[in-house]
Order: structure tokens, then C-alpha cells, then sequence
């Protein structure tokens, strides 16, 4: 049985198709991450569920009982879902403690205070209990709003880009802290980013958005490895293109051939590569023919890894640019030449022109 069902969802904003036919399930305790960029119609997925906009085709079921459909439109406050917004959303009148107690109905007012405090206290703010919201930090705020939706204990939880009001540091000290209390809480959450480090950080799964249709859904690992488009292969960071015809099932790259055996003979393919498929070492290290030569343009540490710009020449006879990414320190010198080896499982061949 799943918490929360979206089924053949879509949604239209006058002219404007923002959710196209989407379908997505979340497992009791799961927690799915709704990634895309900028207007793909996450926001707005989010929203249905929640109840917050009113339902134009498909249906929601919560427990397999819609919520939502051609008949039935349960109001937010039925749908027993908690919410968490980017703008934390706290009544300003409101003490902490009382803003936390504020979605407890049918308690006595003594067990809507000490649940509220017991909440605060899972999140590390019941010192703050009496103070009003604006006397606290960003990541305070976030803390309680979160407080207040968990205090509830909600069977599904519903995030729309909690963390980005947060500088960098106390962003992943913050989410750190969220995936725990989400997952002690076992409740199901959709949670909305654009960030694909957040949702790989965050999510059991992840469904990747492409204006308005689901791209691919399925683990972290399974998006980043094997991606089913040039866009969800893109989408997870910087990522090297190169591009080459497919001659017998497999395709020539500077580095050797790669496979490519779903693609018909002379097929116009670009070869997407992750920068850390690229594996450097001195010439004459190896001697494989699977080897290329690449010349050093710069290099630079970035902290956990090194960027290594490489120049290689291309199959038409221009030089190709090309960015390797190396754990640690590794800061070969300009125009130092070196081996390079492909990592064939972080490259990904697609017929060119394919952005879905
Ligand atoms: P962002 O990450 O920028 O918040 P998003 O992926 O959450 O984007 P939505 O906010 O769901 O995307 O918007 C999807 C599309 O629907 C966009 O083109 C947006 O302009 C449009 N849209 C959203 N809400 C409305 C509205 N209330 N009226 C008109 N158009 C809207």
C-alpha cells in the first residue's frame, strides 16, 4: 500500500501545461525527491498533493483511498499531510511552543504542550519554546517549522525546497538533521528540489522532472549510472561531450571505442562523460591501445578533488576541451602530457540532439 499515490496527474495554468500526465508513489517511511530545474512543475505536483491546488485530471489516493479524483476533494487540513515551506511560514504572533502546538487538534491543551515541547526538544530548539520567530536565526525558523510539521505526526510529509534559504554550511548541518527526524518519524515525504546533490543526499528515490513529465525515477545510483537520457545524464553536475558516428555496434572516442549497441549503424550519437570517468596517470604508465593522450591545459583544487582541463585531439582534427575531476590533490603541470584512461561505466552514448 503506498502513502501517497499521484496518478496520470496533470495540470494546466491558462496556456501554460505545467504537470503532463504524471504518475509517482511513495512507500510508507520512503522518502522521494522530486528534482528539475526551474518551472518544470515540481512545485505545483507538490501542491496537489497537499490539497492546496484544486485537482484537474488523474487522481491522489493517500493509503489507496483517493483524496482526490473526478468526485472526491478532501480539503489540506483533512488530508492529515504535513507541510514544510522554503519561507518557514511561522505565525509571527505565535510563541515558538505555540506555533508548534497550533496544528494539534483533539488534545487537551496540557498534551498539545507537551507534545509541542517534545517535538521542539527532537529538534533541538525546546530552549526556544517561549521566544516569538523573528527573534531566532533562518536555520532556527527551519527547525520549528519543522517541528510544527511532524508535531501532528503526519502519515506524509510534503517539502517544497526547505533548505534554501539556509547558507551552504547550515544547509547540510540542517538536512543532515531532517533526514533523521524524517526517517525516525516514518512518515512518507515529497520532498521538492533543484539541487541534485540535495536529492542524492536526501531521497531513497528520486523522480527527475522535465517540463512537467517525469524524466526518470528510481535510486540515486540508478540515475547517476544509468541515466536514460542526455538530460538526466546532464542534469547531475558538469558532465564532458564529445560526439562520433556508431560503426558496428560501437562508437570511436580519443580514449578508444565505446559500446553502443542499441544504436543503428551510423547513427550521429554525442558520448556524455562524467568528469571522474577520466583517469589520468604519466605516459607511458600504460601501454593499452585503450589509452589516449591528452595535454594539460590547467589544473586546479577544488578541496576534495582536483579539476584537471585537458586539451585532446579530436576525431576532425580539433582540439577537444575537456574537464577530468580527480580525488584528492593532483596538479599535473601546463602542457604536461598524460594517459588517459576512460571509465566506460560514467559514459553515456545517446543520439545527438536528444535533450529528453
Ligand atoms: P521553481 O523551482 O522555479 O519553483 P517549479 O519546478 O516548482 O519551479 P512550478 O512552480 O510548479 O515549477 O511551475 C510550473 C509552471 O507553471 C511554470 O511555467 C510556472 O510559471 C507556471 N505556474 C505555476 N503556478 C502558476 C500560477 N499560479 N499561475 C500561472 N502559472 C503558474
Amino acid at each position: 500500500m503506498d502513502a501517497l499515490r499521484l496518478e496520470q496527474v496533470s495540470h494546466a495554468f491558462g496556456e501554460v501545461v505545467a504537470v503532463d500526465d504524471l504518475t509517482l508513489s511513495i512507500a510508507h517511511g520512503e522518502l522521494v525527491c522530486l528534482l528539475g530545474p526551474s518551472g518544470c512543475g515540481k512545485t505545483t505536483v507538490l501542491r496537489i498533493a497537499a490539497g492546496l491546488e484544486a485537482l484537474q485530471q488523474g487522481r491522489v489516493l493517500m493509503d489507496d483511498k483517493p483524496v482526490a479524483d473526478d468526485k472526491v476533494a478532501v480539503p489540506p487540513e483533512q488530508r492529515a499531510v504535513g507541510l514544510v515551506f522554503q519561507d518557514y511560514a511561522l505565525f509571527p504572533h505565535l510563541s515558538v511552543a505555540d506555533n508548534v502546538a497550533f496544528g494539534l487538534r483533539g488534545l487537551s491543551a496540557q498534551d498539545r504542550r507537551s507534545r509541542s515541547l517534545e517535538v521542539l526538544r527532537q529538534v533541538g530548539m525546546a530552549g526556544s519554546a517561549e521566544v516569538f520567530p523573528h527573534t531566532l536565526s533562518g536555520g532556527q525558523q527551519q527547525r520549528v517549522a519543522l517541528a510544527r510539521a511532524l508535531a501532528p505526526a503526519p502519515r506524509v510529509m510534503l517539502l517544497d525546497e526547505p533548505f534554501s534559504g539556509l547558507d551552504s554550511r547550515l544547509r547540510n548541518m540542517i538536512r543532515d538533521e531532517t533526514l533523521h527526524l524524517l526517517k525516525e518519524s516514518g512518515a512518507a515525504t515529497l520532498m521538492v528540489t533543484h539541487d541534485p546533490e540535495e536529492a542524492m543526499f536526501m531521497a531513497d528515490r528520486v523522480a527527475l522532472m522535465c517540463e512537467g513529465r517525469i524524466a526518470q525515477k528510481g535510486r540515486p545510483t540508478d540515475l547517476y549510472f544509468a541515466p536514460e537520457s542526455a538530460f538526466v545524464a546532464s542534469f547531475f553536475g558538469e558532465i564532458n561531450h564529445l560526439e562520433g558516428i556508431v560503426q558496428g555496434g560501437r562508437v570511436p572516442t580519443p580514449f578508444g571505442e565505446v559500446a553502443a549497441p542499441e544504436h543503428a549503424e551510423g547513427t550521429a550519437v554525442e558520448i556524455l562523460i562524467r568528469p571522474e570517468a577520466l583517469r589520468l596517470q604519466p605516459l607511458g604508465a600504460q601501454g593499452a591501445a585503450e589509452v589516449g593522450t591528452a595535454r594539460v591545459m590547467a589544473s586546479r583544487m577544488l578541496g576534495r578533488s582536483s579539476l584537471v582541463h585537458l586539451s585532446v585531439n579530436g576525431s576532425e582534427g580539433h582540439d577537444l576541451h575537456l574537464h577530468a575531476r580527480i580525488p584528492g590533490r593532483f596538479l599535473p603541470a601546463e602542457d604536461e602530457l598524460l594517459a588517459v584512461h576512460l571509465d566506460r561505466s560514467q559514459a553515456f552514448v545517446f543520439p545527438r540532439g536528444d535533450a529528453t
